[in-house]
């Protein structure tokens, strides 16, 4: 970790910000700061942007074949350090060791996935319904594009956009989140060694977002924001992007409803529960959010369940058995300790958790809550912490209508035995990915992304490339 970069990389060089900034990173599990980065201002911004712009032509005229090849050399030398990257993903974030490993893999098969699709993007020809005119479609990488990402998948969320960016011929600039910059500067190390030419990523590291990302936005010379985080902060950038009107994908935040119905086989719900609850501690944009489980089997759901989740280790991720690592900072604890609090203020039980730990670092426990009244807080509110809050259903009308009583859709989860009932429910859920007997979707080879306020355009699958290319259309008269 020694090694780890620290520095902006802009133009396929490494350099300090133009005013000498720098911001600590700290390990949440101790608090202590384990290194220091540096804190871009909007000088660098340009800079990144300068580099970004002028690399763009000849990239775009890269052959797909060694675009891909690229990614593929990255994809193997990111497998090859899964160790080193995992110690260094925990160290930032927290998530327990094995799981940093799942993501380390996880990332770099978007690279794999893209370097195989980078050599797979067709055009088209047709003749004109007036039997003269022919149509020759062409396809071109967007331009230059502005990726931001968020904490919770520091390696994950930024190999899902810097692949199809990379495979499609766009240049870019990545804004990683101010909490885990070290995975992204890791992940720049990787692809210049992997051959990457210079300028075609930058990457700023900067505790000055907007300050940073705004006078991008609003330039002119980026035509493209990808974007993953909070609905609130996609908005506002959305807001942004009109000026020039930037292209945008928007991976937005979810409120997954998670529904079991009577003729569930329950080992598999309280599997699927533990997975898309307690993947990354509960810090997913896919994790369960409401748990609606039909009356008859709520209460042995609810025992189960609890068992399995007061059966959890929790403590810091580099340690031996722990499942359970800690939260990503104080913040983010104080907003679930408050959840809870207003769940049990308007009658929820806790059957398991519930009580933040006394000394250093932002644990809290796995926590079980049943009888949640429909007005508590958490029901129209992203968790993203390790609570499981369940509420009771009678029939099928009445948990749809329930589940999509929000403003989000990324993600839900129907359990049943019925393949009837799993397609009939998971048609009528308001939601771009439903998991069918099972709590994870996530897959490279699948479009992940979401409808309603959960965002807009898809990432990985064979769709994820299209969001970084645009068609281009030449009229030909044939006489
Ligand atoms: P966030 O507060 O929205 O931040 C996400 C990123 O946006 C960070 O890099 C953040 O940097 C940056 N940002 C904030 N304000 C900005 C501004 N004015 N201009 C430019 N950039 C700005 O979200 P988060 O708390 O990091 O992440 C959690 C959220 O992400 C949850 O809502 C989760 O559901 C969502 N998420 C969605 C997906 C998906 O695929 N749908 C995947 C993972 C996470 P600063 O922190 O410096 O402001």
């Amino acid at each position: 970790m020694t090694d780890t970069p620290t520095q902006l990389f802009i133009g396929g060089a490494w350099a300090d910000a133009a005013d000498g900034a720098t911001m600590p990173v700290d390990d949440p599990a101790t608090g202590e700061i384990i290194a220091h980065v540096a804190d871009a201002g909007a000088k660098d911004a340009q800079r990144a942007e300068e580099a970004a712009v002028q690399a763009q032509e000849e990239w775009a005229r890269t052959a797909p074949r060694v675009r891909s090849e690229i990614l593929r050399r990255a994809y193997e030398i990111i497998v090859e350090r899964t160790d080193e990257l995992a110690h260094l993903m925990t160290a930032e974030m927290g998530k327990p060791l094995a799981e940093a490993r799942g993501e380390v893999a996880y990332a770099a098969e978007f690279f794999r996935w893209f370097s195989e699709e980078a050599v797979r993007i067709d055009g088209g020809h047709g003749v004109l319904p007036d039997g003269r005119n022919r149509m020759l479609l062409s396809r071109r990488p967007v331009g230059p594009c502005l990726l931001i990402t968020p904490w919770n998948f520091p390696l994950a969320m930024g190999t899902r956009k810097i692949g199809p960016a990379i495979a499609a011929g766009c240049t870019m600039i990545l804004k990683p989140a101010p909490q885990t910059p070290l995975s992204s500067l890791a992940l720049a190390a990787i692809l210049k060694e992997a051959g990457l030419p210079d300028g075609v990523l930058n990457v700023v590291t900067t505790s000055r977002a907007g300050e940073v990302c705004e006078p991008l936005l609003r330039g002119g010379r980026i035509r493209k924001l990808s974007f993953t985080g909070s609905t609130n902060v996609g908005r506002l950038l959305l807001a942004q992007s009109a000026e020039a009107v930037v292209r945008t994908s928007m991976e937005l935040g979810g409120n997954a409803p998670f529904v079991v119905f009577e003729d569930a086989d329950l080992d598999k719900a309280v599997d699927g529960a533990m997975l898309a609850k307690m993947r990354n501690m509960g810090e997913a944009c896919t994790a369960a959010n409401r748990f609606f489980v039909h009356t008859s089997v709520a209460k042995e759901f609810g025992r189960r369940l609890a068992e399995r989740m007061g059966a959890l280790v929790v403590g810091p991720g580099t340690r031996d058995g722990v499942d359970v690592g800690p939260l990503i900072d104080r913040v983010g604890r104080a907003k679930v300790e408050e959840l809870v609090a207003d769940a049990v203020e308007r009658g929820a039980r806790v059957l398991v958790g519930g009580r933040t730990p006394e000394g250093p670092g932002c644990f809290y426990p796995p926590t079980v809550l049943t009888d949640v009244a429909s007005d508590s807080r958490l029901m129209d509110t992203e968790i993203f912490g390790p609570v499981a809050a369940i509420l009771t259903f009678d029939d099928e009308d009445e948990v749809i209508r329930r589940a999509n009583d929000t403003p989000w859709g990324l993600v839900g989860y129907v359990f049943t035995e019925g393949l009837d009932r799993a397609l009939r429910v998971s048609e009528r859920l308001e939601v771009g990915m439903v998991g069918v007997n099972t709590g994870l979707v996530s897959n490279p080879a699948a479009p992940f992304g979401g409808v309603k306020q959960s965002g807009l355009g898809r990432e990985g699958g064979r769709v994820g490339i299209e969001e970084f290319l645009e068609y281009q259309y030449l009229a030909v008269p044939v006489r």
